[in-house]
């Protein structure tokens, strides 16, 4: 048997490096707890619905996008369709579409023709340059001299982007002379805090001009739910001699002589008795806290006082909706952000964004229906705390944000409150239970400085980090180009010294 990679998770990081190392010829066993693939990137089936559990647009299939990129050496054709506009974002005093073609964004907002123009110039280089998956933060020489290959190859419009590392989105736009507008910022705050877990102020311009791209790059709907993307892994890593196996809680990762030597789990949350599962390089598909729970008192020191440091990441409310399809306008786009007010904080039901089921998706929801995600960012403590102290407090302060959310989406769609037919409400609580998350934190670390990156290392030598932790971050498209790079980094650290032989399975993998 070639040696043997284990995975501790099917999200779509872990999923695309397991299929990366599969392709490569070693031996791959992902352990997933769940019964679905996908984590926060999943589709599951509730009353006859299929509902998105976090994630709802997916970007990265154009060309050069990681998805692309993944897909073109896995052999993958992504079950994928351009969603143009790619969302339609609801200011208190105008609603602006982000379409391809930047249109409506240049109409609502004449005065940042030149700011986009750069934005996009910067951006362009940005994608060149990452589509292989950078090496960032390095590590040891391999992954410089990687670094400074591409960095040759793309000399010298890389150097472009220098300033744009060392400054952020709110100093970007004083350049612009538009740090003052506030209706313009707080249409920037909205999406970067979607897609960078903070807003203009704190957001290195360099990261702002690749995650203010999303629209202009193509958003896409996966047919069947932004499930699909996961689905489709399992599948090309089936094929390629891999394995998922389902209903697998990992429960400790062991370590012996400073090295992972495999993982102990359970085939229930309840039941006492553990497996070992022996490994040759283990990954973890989840976060630094949780790193260390699994590696309890075998966890290095740095990692200890890592993940006493950091403040908590950002946690998600979300409200799965089942709509009455003739109770909303026709022609409606399916994504929507709506934004309370243009200025005081944002998040907590202040910001949602509202993903509706595309009617051509018959898949998606009952007939006549339609399955709708609404999400707002949440601080998670305050979840835990309203749980701890008082159940019913909890149970209210749900209906409360559920109400809050849906009359917000309400004033920007006619109808809207009065087609739900079906409600279910989830706070971090429910993250963590379904992704296994600490305390339900997701979307990884706000982008605030390249220098600060977090890369994939743990201080073990043959065990790693992936999903949106890493650089670059959270997404589906950003986990692949962190899998991408720990994939390149595992067959650097192991390589291989037999040849995996295998016979390709009739079909689907082990559920
Ligand atoms: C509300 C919300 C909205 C979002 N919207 C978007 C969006 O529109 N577009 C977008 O691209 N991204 C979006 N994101 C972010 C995106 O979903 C994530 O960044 C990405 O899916 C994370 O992938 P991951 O590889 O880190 O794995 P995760 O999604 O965290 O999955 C990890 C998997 O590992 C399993 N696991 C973990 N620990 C263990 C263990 N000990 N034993 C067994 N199994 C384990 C979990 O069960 C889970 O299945 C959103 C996220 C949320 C929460």
């Amino acid at each position: 048997m070639s040696q043997r990679v284990v995975v501790i998770g099917a999200g779509v990081g872990g999923l695309t490096l397991a299929a990366l190392l599969a392709q490569a010829g070693y031996t791959v066993d992902v352990l997933e707890a769940q019964t679905y693939p996908g984590g926060s990137a999943s589709t599951f089936t509730h009353k006859g619905y299929r509902f998105e559990s976090g994630a709802t647009v997916a970007g990265g299939f154009q060309e050069n996008g990681p998805h692309a990129v993944v897909g073109e050496r896995l052999g993958i054709h992504w079950p994928v369709k351009l969603h143009d506009p790619a969302w339609v974002v609801h200011l208190p005093d105008r609603s602006v579409g982000l379409t391809l073609d930047h249109h409506d964004v240049l109409t609502a907002f004449p005065q940042s023709e030149r700011f986009w123009r750069q934005q996009s110039a910067v951006a362009a280089i940005a994608w060149r340059m990452s589509a292989q998956g950078l090496p960032w933060p390095p590590r040891d020489l391999a992954e410089l001299m990687q670094l400074a290959k591409v960095g040759l190859m793309n000399f010298p419009r890389d150097l472009l982007l220098a300033p744009f590392a060392f400054m952020s989105v709110r100093q970007w736009l004083s350049l612009h002379k538009l740090a003052g507008d506030a209706a313009f910022k707080r249409f920037l705050d909205a999406s970067l805090l979607i897609s960078a877990q903070t807003t203009t102020d704190h957001v290195y311009a360099l990261y702002g001009a690749t995650a203010l791209d999303l629209s202009r790059q193509g958003v896409y709907h996966v047919e069947g739910g932004i499930g699909g993307i996961a689905e489709t892994l399992v599948k090309t890593l089936t094929v390629l001699g891999g394995q998922v196996h389902y209903r697998r809680f990992v429960t400790r990762i062991a370590v012996e002589g400073g090295r992972a030597t495999g993982v102990y789990y359970k085939t229930s949350r309840r039941v006492p008795t553990e497996t070992f599962l022996p490994a040759d390089f283990v990954v973890l598909n989840n976060t630094p806290w949780a790193l260390e729970q699994l590696l309890g008192e075998a966890a290095p020191n740095d990692l200890k006082r890592e993940v006493q440091r950091r403040d908590a990441t950002q946690g998600a409310f979300v409200l799965h909706l089942g709509l009455r399809a003739d109770d909303l306008p026709a022609g409606l786009p399916d994504h929507h952000q709506m934004i309370e007010s243009v200025d005081g904080p944002m998040g907590e039901g202040r910001t949602v964004f509202v993903s509706m089921s595309p009617t051509w998706d018959t898949t998606r929801a009952p007939q006549g229906h339609r399955a709708v995600t609404i999400s707002t960012h949440t601080r998670v403590q305050d979840w835990w705390d309203a749980f701890q102290r008082d159940k019913t407090a909890y149970y209210e302060r749900k209906e409360a944000y559920a109400e809050r959310m849906i009359d917000l989406v309400d004033r920007h769609i006619a109808g809207f409150k009065r087609s739900v037919a079906l409600t279910l409400p989830g706070s971090p609580l429910t993250y963590e239970f379904y992704t296994l998350r600490p305390q339900g934190m997701v979307g990884g670390f706000p982008q605030r400085s390249l220098f600060t990156a977090r890369g994939p290392r743990t201080g073990i030598p043959n065990l790693r980090l992936v999903g949106d932790s890493i650089f670059p971050g959270q997404s589906t498209a950003g986990v692949s180009l962190g899998a991408l790079r720990v994939a390149a980094d595992v067959q650097r650290h192991l390589p291989l010294t037999a040849p995996r032989t295998y016979s390709i399975p009739a079909q689907g993998a082990s559920r």
